[in-house]
């Protein structure tokens, strides 16, 4: 506590990192504030994505084994790891088992607990990130067994080169300006200092590129699992995520048991929540999903994928009173609303999890002795307002104030001693308050005769209490609390029948969407359109006869000689030379995509024969060919379609490739393409 105190002290009289806190908490408010503006029905799909999330957590065991049967079925190797050795024991053993099976050469043994024989000295493991992984610190246990990871999201890599945690669960380098950065790729990359954010960007984007070209492993994390059909969703916006699950040989996932949903049509749900909440987009830029590793006929992917599934006190926090802690999304709402993380930042905390989610979850995730955050908190309830999932955070920082913390045994068992851990006064002080509050009449009668004996002006409180240093004491209410409670009592009477009268006839959210579109812009055509072009993307109405000259006069504007191209679209490209295998040295991808998505300006494309994945990856000019009737509504309808549960791998792309990890600051072409362009086939007067 004391330290937490001291951190405290240097975080508020850190000028830079007040300013990027600024920043970011303003940026990050208006983003969100735009993108909740499109989804009228906000309320209500908060109120199904707080239902579902309890449901899951309620029927956990149910829902888990589903999806490990799903997930098995699909051909991915499923691990259970119960705590945070296990399961960076098993990221060695696959590793391991890695060497064994692709025939890494090893130079030397460097552990007493890895298998002599091949000790994986050189494997190069490239990572996207994941807060499963900073949670059990994989970083560290693989380093220390001479495997060399990178973190290849930027702020993750950036974070990792100043020797760091990250600082925001979103964004892990919020805490930086673009001075600070300059000075690190200055001198740990060797270029000449900038401050040009375009300019850090590719360095990094270069740097990397090595990296998921010459990776033996690749690890992520998992945003959703879907029960009903095993699938894997991972939302990026550099493109990352993608490269780390599609290019090197084996990919391994880490996911935390809780993060399931039950069916596609939940997850689309989820992905109208999470985006916008976490960095104010409709859709991050690739929601990849993900089934099985590549398959027979497939040009590119792994050939082997794990699922770690990580329990790490999860089911013991399942069976205690801080249960609602497990619908969390990690969309980081709750840190950029909380008025105490704004101030102080995520390192002060001390955990992986900061902010109001971090200090409910880090003493049963992290450790125990991290229950003292509950008290970072003014519980002004900010960070409940914020969640997009309605979780009672001020509720559950009571709760860990009170000592009702999960212990994690065999029996996964909770202690509910109140007050552990607490002064014995404090203790006393609670028992009383619980006493006189238990009751109404005697709270009532307390609250009377203490109102007979105001404070007097002139008292302070200690400086060791925290007040008047770095925060005003609240001042006295004018109107009592249980005036205002009546008020809003009726008030929540009245919005409960307004619900209840609004609940009959109540269509599903797809139809809503589907009518959200059609009101606004007339056609899905128009709006996939206006949407793309807010992304930064560009598209072309063209007819399917003009479409090989045009797409060859555009290419060679671009100066591209040779495209990568799947099979769909290769009879529109003519004078060009098309090749079907990965190429990094080419500069432009051409693709076909199953269906657009009005909605977001979203395009699915699948993996399979004769469709690499990595023609809109790798190349820095994405080339799409897509046909007006392939247009449908929304992300659910997408979502709705077969083949994207049938293949081995696909992809929602939503704009060019994007970041803004240095300062906030928009800089499009990350990692994935940093353009993109639709050709669209006018189909809408062909039979
Ligand atoms: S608690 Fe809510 S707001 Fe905070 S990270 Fe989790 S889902 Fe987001």
């Amino acid at each position: 506590m004391t330290i937490f105190r001291e951190k405290i002290r240097q975080s508020i009289a850190d000028e830079n990192l007040q300013a990027a806190l600024d920043a970011n908490a303003e940026r990050r408010r208006k983003g969100r504030e735009a993108a909740f503006a499109s989804i009228p029905d906000y309320p209500e799909r908060r109120a199904r994505a707080h239902a579902i999330k309890a449901d899951v957590v309620a029927r956990l065991d149910e829902y888990l084994a589903q999806f490990i049967a799903n997930v098995e079925k699909n051909g991915i190797l499923v691990h259970r790891a119960g705590d945070a050795a296990e399961a960076n024991k098993i990221v060695l053993d696959i590793t391991q088992y890695a060497v064994r099976s692709t025939g890494i050469q090893v130079d030397r043994y460097t552990s007493t607990q890895v298998d002599t024989q091949h000790a994986p000295r050189n494997i190069l493991i490239a990572k996207s990130k994941s807060m499963v992984s900073e949670e059990i610190n994989l970083n560290h246990a693989l380093e220390e067994h001479g495997i060399r990871v990178v973190e290849t999201d930027l702020g993750e890599y950036i974070v990792q080169l100043r020797g760091e945690r990250p600082s925001h669960i979103i964004t892990p380098a919020v805490h930086l300006r673009r001075g600070d950065v300059g000075r690190l790729f200055h001198e740990k990359l060797g270029i000449p200092y900038t401050e040009d954010i375009p300019t850090l960007t590719n360095t990094a984007r270069r740097v990397l590129r090595d990296v998921f070209l010459t990776a033996d492993i690749g690890v992520s994390g998992v945003n959703f699992g879907v029960a009903e059909t095993g699938t894997l969703c991972i939302v990026t916006n550099e493109g990352n995520g993608r490269m780390v699950t599609t290019l090197p040989p084996v990919h391994v996932a880490l996911m935390g048991i809780e993060r399931l949903v039950p069916t596609l049509d939940d997850l689309a749900l989820f992905l109208s929540l999470l985006p916008r909440s976490a960095t104010g987009q409709k859709l991050s830029v690739y929601t990849s999903l993900i089934h099985s590793p590549r398959r027979g006929n497939d040009p590119d992917g792994p050939s082997e994928r794990h699922l770690i599934l990580l329990d790490n006190g999860r089911f013991a926090i399942r069976h205690s009173p801080l249960a609602e802690s497990l619908y969390c999304i990690r969309c980081g709402a709750c840190l950029n609303a909380c008025p105490v993380f704004r101030e102080i930042g995520g390192h002060a905390y001390g955990s992986i999890y900061p902010g109001p989610i971090g200090s409910v979850i880090s003493c049963a995730l992290v450790d125990p002795k991290f229950a003292y955050l509950a008290q970072a908190s003014s519980l002004c309830g900010a960070c409940r307002e914020a969640c997009p999932v309605d979780i009672d955070l001020p509720g559950l920082l009571l709760r860990v104030r009170a000592g009702h913390l999960p212990v994690i045994s065999d029996q996964c068992s909770v202690i509910s001693g109140e007050g552990r851990g607490l002064p014995s006064v404090v203790k006393l002080g609670l028992k009383l308050y619980r006493r006189v509050a238990a009751s109404p009449r005697l709270f009532r009668l307390v609250l009377r005769t203490l109102g007979l004996f105001p404070l007097p002006q002139w008292i302070r409180l200690p400086a060791w209490t925290g007040w008047g240093y770095s925060k005003d004491f609240p001042r006295l209410t004018v109107r009592p609390f249980r005036a205002r409670w009546k008020n809003v009592k009726q008030s929540i009477k009245e919005t409960g029948k307004q619900l209840e009268r609004e609940q009959v006839g109540k269509e599903t959210s797809r139809q809503v969407e589907r009518k959200q579109v059609d009101r606004e812009t007339g056609t899905a055509v128009a709006q996939f359109t206006k949407e793309l072009t807010a992304l930064g993307g560009q598209a072309y109405l063209v007819s399917e006869q003009e479409l090989p000259a045009r797409l060859t006069e555009f290419l060679q504007s671009k100066g591209v000689e040779r495209v990568q191209a799947d099979e769909s679209v290769a009879k529109y490209i003519t004078g060009i030379l098309a090749v079907r295998e990965p190429d990094p040295t080419i500069r432009a991808g051409v693709t076909g995509v199953l269906v657009g998505i009005a909605d977001t300006g979203s395009l699915v494309l699948v993996g399979g024969r004769g469709r690499p994945l990595t023609a809109s990856l790798l190349p820095e000019i994405h080339v799409v060919v897509l046909k007006t009737s392939q247009i449908l509504p929304t992300v659910a309808d997408a979502l709705c379609r077969p083949e994207v549960r049938e293949a081995a791998a696909g992809v929602i792309v939503t704009g060019p490739s994007r970041t803004a990890d240095i300062e906030m600051t928009l800089t499009l072409g990350v990692h994935g393409p940093g353009e993109l362009h639709v050709f669209l086939i006018d189909d809408s007067t062909s039979g």
